[in-house]
């Protein structure tokens, strides 16, 4: 029988240096969520600095009024000529694809809240360049009801915004009073029938008079806008409306 050895004090601090190296280098060495790299800076928060420089604002013409991409040299898309939007105009800080997209997929679906702050400087930055101006309110388009317990990912980012902008966040003006599938995929008129009556004014508020900055993180067809600020146009306020992003088509 051979005697248990006290470990002598090298070794010990040896092993212990080993185990910082790897806590460091391995499992929890902090990752960019978008391209993987290891965060090194100190202001560098969820994702690195390279993929946040990757998310610019497009330079390309869109229509003066609801902000979709259209050729150069048009002013106003046709279908704002035809039928004019309930909102006085409507603009995305850039077009939904690569590192924007996946940033919000982050956000919204992986319910990373710290990322909030980033694409609420992107929602101040699209306000400061593409709609200068005063407003009264911030106003998120309103979650479904099944969706309203938790995080609430639109809430929390147009909280932060509301803040930067040194207005109120006023997420009651406007409520969704019935659960609707998602709009993707659905022809015009189901999406249109889809969210019939959906939105209303937020019981007891009043809106007459508000110049209301109107919120969605994405917006495709346009429609969900539409609702929502022919709703606060009803009551009175006047809209314009923001989003971080929409799809060139
Ligand atoms: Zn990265
Ligand atoms: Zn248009």
């Amino acid at each position: 029988m051979h005697a248990w050895r006290e470990p002598s004090k090298k070794s010990v601090r040896r092993l212990g240096g080993e185990i910082l190296q790897f806590v460091r280098s391995g499992l929890f060495q902090p990752r960019c969520r978008i391209c993987g790299c290891d965060l090194v800076c100190d202001d560098e928060n969820v994702i690195c600095r390279d993929c946040r420089e990757k998310i610019r604002p497009d330079t390309e013409n869109r229509c003066g009024v609801c902000g979709k991409f259209i050729p150069e040299g048009m002013e106003t898309c046709g279908s704002c000529l035809l039928a004019p939007p309930p909102y006085e105009r409507h603009a995305s800080y850039a077009a939904y694809e690569e590192t924007l997209r996946k940033v919000i997929i982050l956000y919204k679906f992986g319910e990373v809240e710290p990322l909030k702050h980033l694409l609420a400087r992107l929602f101040h930055m699209a306000v400061a360049s593409r709609l200068p101006g005063d407003y009264d309110a911030v106003v998120p388009v309103p979650a479904d009801r099944r969706r309203r317990r938790g995080f609430q990912p639109l809430r929390a980012v147009g909280k932060v915004l509301a803040r930067r902008l040194g207005i109120p966040f006023r997420p009651g003006l406007l409520v969704k009073r019935k659960s609707t599938p998602p709009q993707v995929g659905l022809t015009r008129a189901r999406r249109l029938a889809n969210l019939d009556g959906a939105f209303a004014l937020g019981r007891g508020t009043r809106a007459a008079g508000l110049r209301v900055l109107l919120i969605d993180d994405v917006t495709t067809t346009g429609t969900t806008l539409r609702r929502c600020a022919s709703v606060l146009r009803r009551a009175g306020a006047r809209v314009t409306a923001l989003t971080l992003a929409q799809p060139r088509f």
